[in-house]
Parts: structure tokens; C-alpha cells; sequence
């Protein structure tokens, strides 16, 4: 089965990674900018890293055969540097109209602050100017109260809740936010947000309308092959591969919208001799 990850940080894994990914399936990804861990202290390093994500990751996703897409955006946590996050702001509608940008995001909610709020509306703003979806992160801590309060404002700033994806959902949330008509994304993780069993609850109760799996992997502990896996343990509780295979190819094409995906109709052509030989993707200017 071919499956489409919609939330991973490629930019934090290794090609190792990206050649698993292949082998498990996967024949496309969409990687959200996100927080690096380490503060940024210019902005200067906000245009690296999207230029980084929106070039470098697409040519060396597609050495193994994998389509790369990505969301642009300033993330929650660092919206919290207000001097930085203005610069940052600014920069912003430059890679909008980007090849590659499928959505704005992620944007969202970590510690519920006014500094949060404006960064999110400033961004709910430019998505809509850009027509593009939005892709929204959603806190750990207060999850319920986080997902609501966001859903609240993209309901107050005009957004088609058929444009939003409410990421990092749980059995807490998914209801709620499929109720408002929203996309629900569910993180299955190794051992925090969902595990597979879990996750399978939420599928049995749910079904697959407006509902995405994703791995969120990035430099933390986590998996990048928890969407298949989940799928294996989905298989084995009965679920119908034809169903499965909407899940995880169908709805998230369908949320990002065909023309904007621009998937190759084949796949990207992957040669595994030559991927394996250039031993990263060495494009012709690193040469
Ligand atoms: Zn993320």
C-alpha cells in the first residue's frame, strides 16, 4: 500500500530514513516548518532553514523516490520573541508563492500567550490572502482547551473549516473538531500522543472523513514509520485495505488539493544503485 506522511520533519532525519520510508511505502511527504530546538536568535536563519526545507529536502526526498512538500510558517513557540517573530513575519509572503508550499503552517498554540495569538491571526491572514490551507499545531499542555480556542479564531477570522487541519488530536479532541468540520490530523508517536492501539480506537469510532495519520517525526523520540505500522496493526483489528488506503493516500491529497501537490503520475523516478552511490543527495552545486 502507498501512503502519503503528511506531518513529518524530514529536515531532522537521515537518508536512512527516507530509503525505510520507501521501502514501507511511502511515495510522498509534507514536512511543516517548525522549531528547531535550539532558539533562533536572527532571522537571517528562518530563510535558511525554508530554503533548506523547500529545496534541499525535495532533491533529496526525490533521490528516493519520495515526493517532498512543505508548509511554511512561524511556529507558536518562537512567536514568543516578538523582535524576532516581526522580522520573521515579514519574510513570510516571499515563500508563499513558492513550488512546494502546500499550506501555512504549522501555527498554533504552545503556551496559550497574546504574543501566540497575534503571530497565529498575522499568518490566518496571510494563508487566506495566499489561498492556501492551513495547518494547525495543537498545545500539549491544555490540548482541549488549546484545540477549541483555535478553532475558535480561525472560525472568527472567516476560515473554511475545510481548510484546516487541527493536528496532534486525540481521543480528547477528534470529536469536537470533526463536529465543527475541520480536518482532524492524529500523531502517532512511540509512546506520547497516540500509539497505534489507540489510534485504532479513534478509527473505529471515526471512520476516515476528514481524517489524516501522520508521524510528526523529527529530532525527538519518534518514529518515522508509525504510519505503516499503524496501518499493520489497523490490518490485523479487520480494517478493509481499500479504506486504509484513503486514509493515508486519498484524504490528505484531497485536503492539500491535487494541483497543489503536483504529484508526479508515476512517482518520482528512483533509482536505489544511484541514490545509494551519491550517498546523499548531491546536486550538482554541492558537487
Ligand atoms: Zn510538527
Amino acid at each position: 500500500m502507498r501512503y502519503l506522511d503528511p506531518h513529518i520533519h524530514c529536515f531532522s532525519r537521515t537518508t536512512d530514513d527516507y530509503e525505510n520510508m520507501y521501502l514501507a511505502g511511502c511515495r510522498a511527504v509534507v514536512e511543516p516548518s517548525f522549531w528547531l530546538g535550539q532558539p533562533r536568535t536572527t532571522a537571517g536563519t528562518f530563510r535558511d532553514y525554508f530554503n533548506s526545507i523547500l529545496d534541499f529536502e525535495r532533491a533529496r526526498a526525490a533521490d528516493f523516490g519520495i515526493s517532498h512538500r512543505c508548509t511554511i510558517g512561524l511556529n507558536p513557540k518562537e512567536s514568543n520573541d516578538e523582535r524576532l517573530a516581526a522580522e520573521v513575519l515579514e519574510m513570510l509572503p516571499e515563500f508563499m508563492g513558492r513550488e512546494s508550499v502546500v499550506a501555512v503552517g504549522e501555527l498554533g498554540f504552545d503556551d496559550i500567550t497574546d504574543a501566540e495569538e497575534r503571530s497565529l491571526r498575522a499568518q490566518i491572514a496571510m494563508a487566506t490572502e495566499h489561498n492556501l490551507p492551513i495547518l494547525v499545531h495543537t498545545p500539549h499542555r491544555d490540548k482541549h482547551r488549546g484545540a477549541i480556542l483555535l478553532m475558535d479564531i480561525l472560525e472568527d477570522m472567516g476560515v473554511d473549516p475545510n481548510n484546516a487541519i487541527i493536528d496532534h488530536s486525540t481521543e480528547e479532541t477528534t470529536k469536537s473538531i470533526l463536529d465543527r468540520g475541520f480536518w482532524a490530523g492524529h500523531t502517532v508517536y512511540p509512546q506520547t500522543k497516540l500509539t497505534p492501539p489507540r489510534f485504532a480506537n479513534i478509527f473505529n469510532e471515526f471512520g476516515i472523513e476528514r481524517m489524516l495519520l501522520n508521524t510528526s517525526a523529527d529530532w525527538g523520540k519518534s518514529d518515522p514509520l508509525l504510519v505503516p505500522k499503524t496501518l499493520t496493526h489497523l490490518e490485523m483489528r479487520g480494517a478493509d485495505p481499500a479504506v486504509l488506503q484513503k486514509l493515508v493516500w486519498d484524504n490528505p491529497i484531497q485536503f492539500f488539493g491535487k494541483e497543489r501537490m503536483a504529484l508526479p503520475e508515476n512517482g518520482e523516478p528512483f533509482d536505489p544503485v544511484a541514490a545509494n552511490a551519491t550517498h546523499s543527495s548531491l546536486r550538482k552545486d554541492f558537487v
